[in-house]
Order: structure tokens, then sequence, then C-alpha cells
């Protein structure tokens, strides 16, 4: 059975989000296209991971060696050619992520295998596979498809698609056999530095309150302060906030800032410029509160209120007390 290959990420001991949004990508792809997924783990002590990943594809490729204990893009990639020399996948799907894009260009060169970067969708029209990937900024979707090739690879946008559940019937484990060099001289890992969380991490919050251009002077900030306070969340904004100086960096959510996934996301005073909408759609649910009905913040929400924030603030606040009393 023709098979669709994602190489699974992982950092500091947790598989990432991205691992699961790649493999529930690839599920709906194998079902419309009849192919497995086989999900690709390399590490060194990632026994744990590969159960974790078992629920979610047909097959889980383990590859464990001291070596892989640290990512490096060359060690990885000599890894994946001997892969993927040996298994043919029709497609390989690796995250567009800070690990994705030092690793998947190289790959493509060395095994010129055409190369699709930042895919938002991916669908098969008969045996062709068509990529989407925005283009000027964002403004346009472009749908690109790909030389003829027993292989392509692609690396896919994170939060681009949503966690699908686990499937009941477990996939099997199969330990790899494939030499793994050692780093090389010219590109060693030192060490991992975080990057610096401020005293809140909007990024780890359930509930996120979003404050935009709307709420026009930095004296209105408690009133969302509190609002955020009596749902038990944090506040965040969009870019033009932080340029302002009313908040840090890293309450910025958006493409330049940071992606974040709470249970709800109350947007308020926001337009919904797609550099905004793409650090928090994946939301489970998204309130907005905007004058304007037509801004484009309320095509991405759940729940609309067109209203003035100066009065629809206070208004919340009331009545979340009321229901708290
Ligand atoms: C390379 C690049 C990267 C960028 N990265 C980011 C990013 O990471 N994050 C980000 O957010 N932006 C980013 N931007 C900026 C982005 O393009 C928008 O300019 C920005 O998101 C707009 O912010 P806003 O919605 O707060 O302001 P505006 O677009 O000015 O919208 C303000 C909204 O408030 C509403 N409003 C006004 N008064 C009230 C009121 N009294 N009550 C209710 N509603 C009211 C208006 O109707 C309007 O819809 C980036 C831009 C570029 C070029």
């Amino acid at each position: 059975m023709d098979e669709i290959l994602v190489l699974a990420e992982h950092r500091e001991g947790e598989l990432r989000d991205i691992t699961f949004e790649m493999l529930s990508k690839a599920r709906s792809l194998g079902k419309d296209a009849g192919k497995s997924v086989t999900a690709l783990l390399l590490g060194a002590g990632v026994g744990d991971y590969a159960e974790a990943l078992k629920s979610h594809a047909d097959e889980v490729l383990v590859l464990d060696h001291g070596n892989l204990k640290a990512f490096n893009a060359a060690v990885y990639q000599q890894v994946l050619s001997e892969v993927l020399k040996s298994r043919e996948p029709s497609l390989v799907m690796i995250g567009h992520t800070a690990f994705g894009v030092d690793l998947a260009p190289g790959l493509a060169v060395t095994l010129e295998l055409p190369f699709a970067s930042d895919c938002i969708d991916l669908a098969y029209e008969g045996d062709d596979l068509k990529a989407t990937r925005q283009i000027y900024e964002g403004k346009v979707n472009a749908t690109v498809s790909f030389a003829d090739a027993p292989t392509v690879l692609v690396t896919f946008r994170p939060s681009a698609c949503p966690v699908e559940d686990a499937e009941a019937s477990a996939g099997k484990v199969t330990e790899l056999d494939v030499a793994v060099p050692e780093e090389p001289a010219m590109r060693q890992f030192l060490e991992y530095v975080e990057a610096a969380v401020g005293e809140v991490d909007i990024t780890k919050a359930d509930v996120v309150v979003s404050i935009g251009r709307g709420l026009r002077e930095e004296e209105n900030l408690p009133m969302i302060e509190e609002l955020a306070e009596a749902l038990g969340g944090v506040v965040a904004c969009s870019r033009p906030c932080v340029d302002a100086g009313w908040l840090p960096k890293d309450r910025q959510v958006g493409s330049s800032g940071k992606t974040v996934k709470p249970k709800l996301y109350l947007a308020i005073g926001i337009s919904g410029q797609f550099q905004h909408l793409s650090g928090m759609k994946a939301a489970d649910t998204i309130v907005a509160v905007n004058k304007d009905p037509k801004a484009p913040i309320f095509s991405e929400a759940d729940y609309g209120i067109v209203g003035d924030l100066m009065k629809v603030v206070p208004a919340l606040k009331e009545k979340i007390a009321e229901l708290r009393a």
C-alpha cells in the first residue's frame, strides 16, 4: 500500500502539536486516496513517544539512537535520506517549524524531491497531490501541483488543521536499523535555550482576552484586565497595541507574535487581519466584539457582538459577576 510518511517532531521531552496536526491531515488524505500513514520517530530514549503516536498512524517507525539525542539537521537529513530511499513514500510531511525549515530544503535538494513549503492544506485529485500555500503575505491562497516523482516533500504550517481524535485501533511499532552518523564538526548542537517568557505565558492560558487598536488608549486597559481576571484568563493583544507600548511584545498574538490555542479567545476591538488570525484561529471558541459589523474577525468568530467595546466590556463584566454570585 502506498504510504504517507510524517516526521514526528519533539522537543525537550514533549511531542509537539504539529506532529498530531500533520498525522490528522495525513489520515484524512490517506482515507481519501487509499494510502497508509506512517509516523517516523527519530531521537534518543523516545520509546514513550512511539506509544503516544501508535493510535494516530498505521505504523510508527522508531530509530532510537544516542546520536539523535538533539536535533541536528545534518544528521537528520542523512538518516531521512536512507529511510526515504528504502521506503519511497508518495508523500513526506515535515512541520514548517524552526526544525523543519532547517531540514526540509536540504533534504529536497539532496534527493531531488519536488518540494512545497509552508503548506496550509493538501488534497489528492486522483493521483495528483495539490498543496495550498499562502502568497503575498497571506492575501492570496495558491494551489500548487508537483512534478511527477515517486516521492514529494512538503512542510506543513503549525495550527493549519485541527487534531482529530486518535483511532481506536493502534498501529504497529517497527524499530528501524539505519546507520546514524555523528554530528559533523561544522554543525554541533551546543545547548537548548528556551525563549524568555514574560510574567504571563499567553500560549498556556485557557482563556485569552485580547485587545486591539479599538481600545483607543492605554488608560482603558484596566477594564480589560478586570474582565480577564473575572474569566480566569490573561490579556493579550494585536500588534498595534505592542507598537503603542500598551503591552509587552510577549503578549502579541499573530504571525510575528505568539500562536495561542485557548479554550476561549475573546477578541475585543480587533479587526481580524490575517496576520492576527494566523495566531488565534485554532482557539476552541472565538468571541469577537467590534463596532463594525463587517470586520473580518466576525468571519472567524463563533460568536459576535456588534457594539462599542466601552459599553460591551462593562456589561460582560457585570454579567459574569452576576453569574458568579
Ligand atoms: C509583516 C507583518 C506582520 C504582522 N504581524 C502581526 C501580528 O503578529 N499580530 C497582529 O495582530 N498584527 C500583525 N500585523 C499587523 C496587521 O496587519 C494589522 O495591522 C493588525 O493586526 C491590526 O490590529 P487591530 O485589529 O488591533 O487594529 P485595526 O485593524 O485598526 O482594527 C481595530 C478594530 O477595532 C474596531 N473598533 C474601533 N473602535 C471600537 C470600539 N469602540 N468598539 C468596538 N470595536 C472598535 C474597529 O472597527 C476595527 O475593526 C503584522 C503586519 C505585518 C505587515
